[in-house]
């Protein structure tokens, strides 16, 4: 039972009620006073007469107030069919100021967004006082509930793991804390559960999940914070065969639990699943948003234009129509010299105009009829960098969806990526594990077969991780764990880890996977980015009750502060 609540109607007619709230609006009409009271689950009109003991008192009250009121339920005459209680209104017997306001709110509560985010980060518990934004946070505590529930029906125990752990080599970079108990020594906060869920396996745990707070010093974004909270587990298993069958399965059931419980929304199963290599080369990314198909095709190979020298040329069609200047924006945002950036409109069957050499020109039957279409857009690229044209593709392909607003906001497209290799290069060309050193591979006696010291050999090994992306989103990511400490210590060293480096970070884990190390794999669901898209909220801070900004400060608090 809610002790001071506030949904009250017509069942309750006669019953004297006790609510406490903040005054959203005060009004005199006549001689009588009307009062908007607010709490966290609604509003109620509670009427003051003129004969009342406090209605001189009353007059003063302000609105964003704090009073405790005790009265009885009336039917209203002029009903509000927008509020829960508008069929009703409280006659007040007695009622007292808990606190007054002494200053003007920066942030209105009742009001629509209004204020820059800085102001709204520093006041942000005003900011929380507003019915909106106390609806997304009764979701998320509901969302975290029928996880838990989830999970345990399904046998799983929930365990926490340190947030204070060892610094490690590699991935994102740490946060790190010190203690003056250890001058010259440092903890780093963990950027997830991993190390320690393996170990969990190893303890015989078998099924574990954690609702966990992650920490990554990395530049915050719309879908990033420093901190954000995981849906982490790991599962052991009898034997190695579709042990990510088991777990897509699994994962699948709980979104369509949390839809159904939390949002009131069907699903069908099972998710669509597309490769790695299939993603990138069709929609220009590994998280492809499949609200809209518009996949990139290939000119040569479908013999749309003829090359002369041995360039790659790709592109993307659209049948709604954009306008030449923000073809034009496109453009110039992807200025980028190695890749020539054509583009022609087609109305009924004929060229009509668009930024193409001449000699494509007598080819645009060839595009009508491998589009199946008569009134459409082309954007194409030509360039010797096949991934260069696939990710700038991608991104263009983004974009138009977004200036044609392709994407149904009502839609979910869940989809697995899988068989992503091994290791990738970062952007200073490092050979780097494509999710994380822990990932096991396809095929382990792969290791035997190829020469550890050649790039490339490695770049076609294949790992057992896999993503799942929703409209667009990477909302998870996990996979199936190296056991063997040897095959360990070899991935450590692709990694240009030195036998030294690898004892002082990871003999933990190795020492541990000696001691025999069950099947085991699991997957990380981030939890903050979930909500956002479900709640069609634009970024993650909206879900986070105290986010940092932007700067990945707390414009509440202050934080970071000088050292002392
Ligand atoms: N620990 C991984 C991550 O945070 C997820 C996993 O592999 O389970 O990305």
């Amino acid at each position: 039972m809610i002790e001071n609540n506030f949904k009250i109607n017509r069942l309750n007619l006669n019953e004297t009620v006790n609510l406490y709230g903040w005054i959203n609006k005060i009004r005199k009409m006549g001689d009588i006073i009307f009062l908007d009271l607010r709490g966290s689950n609604g509003i109620v009109q509670i009427v003051l007469e003129k004969n009342h003991l406090d209605y001189e008192k009353v007059l003063n009250f302000k609105n964003n107030d704090i009073i405790s009121i005790s009265g009885k339920v009336f039917e209203r005459k002029n009903k509000n069919k927008n509020i829960f209680s508008g069929d009703i209104e409280i006659i007040a017997n007695k009622i007292n100021l808990i606190s007054a306001v002494s200053n003007q709110l920066p942030i209105l509560p009742f009001e629509e967004i209004t204020a820059l985010e800085q102001v709204r980060m520093r006041y942000r518990y005003l900011d929380l006082r507003r019915p909106n934004i106390f609806n997304i946070f009764k979701i998320r505590s509901e969302f975290n509930k029928y996880t838990r529930r989830f999970f345990d029906e399904n046998n799983f125990l929930e365990i926490e793991t340190p947030y204070l752990t060892k610094r490690t080599y590699g991935g994102a970079s740490e946060l790190i804390v010190t203690s003056k108990n250890h001058l010259g020594k440092e903890y780093a906060l963990a950027q997830s559960p991993q190390i320690y869920k393996q170990l969990l396996m190893y303890s015989g745990f078998e099924r574990y999940y954690q609702i966990a707070r992650c920490f990554r010093d990395e530049d915050s974004r719309s879908d990033r914070q420093l901190e954000f909270t995981q849906l982490d587990l790991e599962m052991s298993f009898i034997n190695d065969k579709e042990i990510e069958e088991k777990i897509y399965l699994l994962i699948e059931l709980y979104f369509e639990f949390i839809l159904k419980n939390v949002f009131k929304k069907e699903i069908l199963l099972p998710f669509k699943r597309i490769t790695y290599k299939y993603a990138l080369e069709n929609y220009g990314s590994d998280k492809p948003d499949l609200r809209y198909e518009n996949k990139i095709f290939d000119l040569i190979k479908n013999n749309l234009i003829k090359l002369k020298d041995k360039k790659i040329a790709k592109g993307i069609a659209f049948e709604k129509n954009i306008s030449i200047s923000q073809i034009k924006k496109i453009k110039k945002d992807f200025k980028d010299n190695s890749i020539n950036f054509s583009y022609f409109f087609v109305k009924d069957g004929i060229y009509s105009e668009g930024e193409i050499k001449e000699e494509f020109k007598k080819d645009i039957n060839k595009f009508n009829n491998f589009l199946n279409l008569s009134n459409y857009f082309v954007i194409f690229l030509i360039s010797e960098d096949k991934n260069k044209l696939l990710n700038t593709l991608g991104e263009i392909r983004i974009k138009v969806a977004k200036k044609l607003n392709l994407a149904n906001k009502d839609k979910l497209k869940f989809c697995w990526i899988t068989d992503f290799p091994l290791f990738d290069k970062d952007k200073e060309n490092n050979l780097v594990s494509s999710h994380n050193p822990f990932v096991a591979l396809k095929d382990e006696s792969d290791l035997e077969k190829i020469n550890l010291k050649k790039e490339n050999e490695l770049l076609n090994l294949m790992s057992r991780s896999y993503d799942l992306v929703l409209n667009g989103y990477e909302i998870a990511g996990g996979s199936i764990r190296i056991r063997d400490k040897e095959i360990q210590r070899k991935i450590f060293k692709i990694l240009k880890l030195t036998n030294e480096e690898i004892d002082r970070n990871f003999d933990w884990l190795l020492t541990a996977q000696s001691f025999a190390t069950p099947y085991h794999g699991g997957i990380a669901l981030g939890i903050d980015r979930i909500l956002a898209i479900l709640l069609k909220k634009s970024s993650i801070k909206e879900v986070i009750a105290f986010p940092k900004t932007s700067q990945g400060t707390d414009e509440l608090s202050g934080a970071p502060s000088e050292k002392n």
